[in-house]
């Protein structure tokens, strides 16, 4: 089906057509889910007069908002593929992606249009629309009065592309992935089954949509499921629990640094949260003593994990709501109707079984087509026979319940050992005095490699190096300790919520005085 199809169609009829489909947690202000199908196809009318045309790439460049998914939908109804663009882009990066994604057109917000113009003296596009309001642009309300008639392109779900993501960027320049109308929405079949919310269950979306974990389980899923989407335009502590306590959230899906703040912020207990039914954390290694400490805050039996990537679509696996009993640090179980098979690390074409730790690797109607225009990192990523190479390390235990220890190439190699830098970012923020922490290899005078930890002291604490050596040193096997510490003011992190190693390495290098990337 198109993704459109997949999560909208029958909304409008029925019982759920007047409730709210989403909220904007600030204003308060609602989009039913009669409107949110009408509006979406009075829009997709409207921008194909204007001549938005099937195959078209439709650059979207707006904060979360409740015209999002309006204008995410009009436009997969002409035809067209969303790339949708990180809400905190500067004009360089707006640019960057509109050239590599050849980008005809961009819907935005009045407020990002002065970045927007910027980018477009250096790429040119074929016109700019607003979700909102400005002078000399056409507003999705202006599109939606068009009285041209719905296009109903021939969409070929299983080869037309739906969405053209881009990854985070966390190990390198961010990939244009290509995602079919077959592959978004059979991941969302996939997951069916196994978590909500149900209809009418109240999910915050403060996630950006622009993110595939933002786009799937922020706006198709939950749509799909006729639940109610309470939109915030960005992640502010306080804001976050507010929009909980006021909207009675029951279903709240976040990243490690949300969770790292739900365990250790005083301003938490402030508010009550008691509406919360789940936590889910996906994107990045999630500590197993972190989660229980932000459940037992919450009052939940446990957190969830899911795990994905943006070219799974994302998701393969996840712990589901009503698992009662998830082995602590899981991300889950696998999704039906997929492939996995871990290999061996170190003898190529090997198989491992249960408890082992290796590459993950997946097959099934998820994975993308390839990354837009570039075959040669499309080759060394997916195989010819359909496997995709996640770059992840991890093992499954005897139940199948997957346990993701870190990315391939972070791995830091001590003497002939492999140390997953996750691992001892777990064990420092065990620490009381330590506020965030992570971890890289760093090379000494002879290029061997070994662990250096940047630490943030937990507001009003001292620390010194040393103590932080002996107490990761108490808790690890002694190849593992970590060598060296900085003490830094926060960590780099990505929108998606990522520790960004490569700035961590970059300043290693520039304070060693090897240029970043060299030697
Ligand atoms: P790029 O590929 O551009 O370097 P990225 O890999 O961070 O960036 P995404 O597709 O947003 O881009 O993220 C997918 C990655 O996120 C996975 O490959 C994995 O490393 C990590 N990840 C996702 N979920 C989890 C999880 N539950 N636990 C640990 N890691 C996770
Ligand atoms: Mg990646």
């Amino acid at each position: 089906l198109p993704i459109h199809a997949a999560v909208l169609d029958g909304c409008a009829t029925g019982e759920h057509a007047d409730r709210p489909a989403l909220v904007d947690g600030l204003t308060g202000r609602s989009v039913s889910y009669r409107e949110l199908e009408a509006g979406s196809r009075r829009v997709a009318a409207g921008l194909a007069e204007a001549g938005v045309a099937r195959g078209d790439v439709v650059a979207l460049f707006s904060p979360n908002s409740i015209t999002y998914p309006l204008a995410f939908y009009a436009t997969t109804r002409t035809g067209a593929t969303v790339t949708p663009v990180s809400a905190l882009a500067t004009a360089g990066e707006l640019a960057d992606q509109l050239r590599d994604s050849g980008a005809r057109w961009i819907i935005t917000v009045a407020a990002f249009l002065p970045v927007a113009r910027q980018a477009v003296a250096e790429h040119p596009v074929a016109g700019i629309f607003v979700c909102d309001e400005a002078e000399g642009h056409r507003s999705l309300a202006d599109l939606a009065a068009s009285s041209a008639p719905e296009p109903a392109p021939p969409i070929d779900p299983a080869a037309d592309l739906a969405v053209l993501p881009y990854s985070s960027g966390t190990t390198g320049l961010p990939k244009g992935v290509m995602l079919t109308h077959r592959s978004v929405s059979t991941n969302l079949a996939q997951t069916d089954a196994l978590f909500g919310p149900a209809p009418g269950e109240r999910v915050l979306a403060v996630l950006p949509f622009f993110h595939i974990y933002g786009l799937a389980a922020l706006l198709n899923r939950p749509l799909r499921a006729r639940a109610t989407v309470v939109v915030l335009p960005r992640f502010d502590l306080e804001q976050f629990l507010t929009a909980i306590q006021r909207h009675r959230i029951e279903a709240v899906y976040v990243a490690p640094p949300i969770v790292l703040a739900l365990a250790r912020h005083p301003l938490v207990d402030r508010f009550d949260l008691s509406s919360v039914r789940y936590v889910l954390s996906a994107a990045a290694p999630l500590d197993a003593e972190l989660a229980a400490a932000c459940a037992r805050r919450l009052g939940l039996p446990h957190l969830l994990q899911g795990y994905g990537m943006t070219e799974l679509s994302p998701v393969t696996h996840v712990v589901p709501p009503g698992d009662p009993n998830p082995p602590a640090g899981t991300v889950g179980r696998l999704v039906p109707g997929t492939e996995l098979r871990i290999r061996s690390l170190t003898a190529p074409h090997h198989d491992l079984g249960p408890g082992e730790d290796g590459e993950l690797l997946f097959r099934g109607p998820q994975v993308m087509r390839g990354y837009f225009g570039r075959e040669s990192e499309t080759s060394a990523t997916l195989d010819p026979d359909g496997w995709l190479h996640t770059g992840d390390v991890g093992h499954v235990d005897a139940d199948g319940y997957l346990f993701v220890v870190d990315r391939v190439k972070e791995l830091i190699k001590y003497k002939g050992y492999q140390v997953a830098p996750a691992e001892l970012e777990a064990v420092l923020l065990t620490h009381p005095s330590i506020a965030d922490a992570a971890v890289i290899g760093v090379h000494d005078a002879h290029g061997a490699e070994h662990p250096k930890a940047y630490v943030v002291p937990a507001f009003g604490c001292e620390l010194a190096e040393q103590e932080v050596i002996e107490y990761v040193a108490r808790r690890v096997a002694p190849y593992k300790k970590v060598r060296e510490v900085e003490f830094l003011d926060a960590v780099p992190k990505s929108a998606s919520g990522k520790v960004l190693r490569r700035e961590l390495r970059a300043r290693a290098a520039q304070r060693g005085g090897i240029p970043a990337g060299g030697a």
